[in-house]
């Protein structure tokens, strides 16, 4: 078995890698892929309620 990454040898200890950096680089591309659409998502909803409470913030002064 080899690395899906770079190819090479796989490290039975971080399988199915060959090293720490390579399970990160696989990590990050589930992340990226996966998160993208539900984060935006979320920002969207928070814009209007970080508006109105900056207004609110505004006229006590
Ligand atoms: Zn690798």
């Amino acid at each position: 078995m080899v690395c899906p990454i770079c190819k090479k040898p796989t490290n039975p200890d971080l399988r199915p890698f060959c090293s720490k950096r390579c399970a990160d680089v696989d990590l990050g591309k589930w992340l990226t892929g996966g998160y993208a659409i539900p984060a935006a998502d979320l920002h969207e909803g928070d814009a209007p309620e970080n508006g109105g409470r900056d207004t609110g913030f505004a006229k006590p002064h």
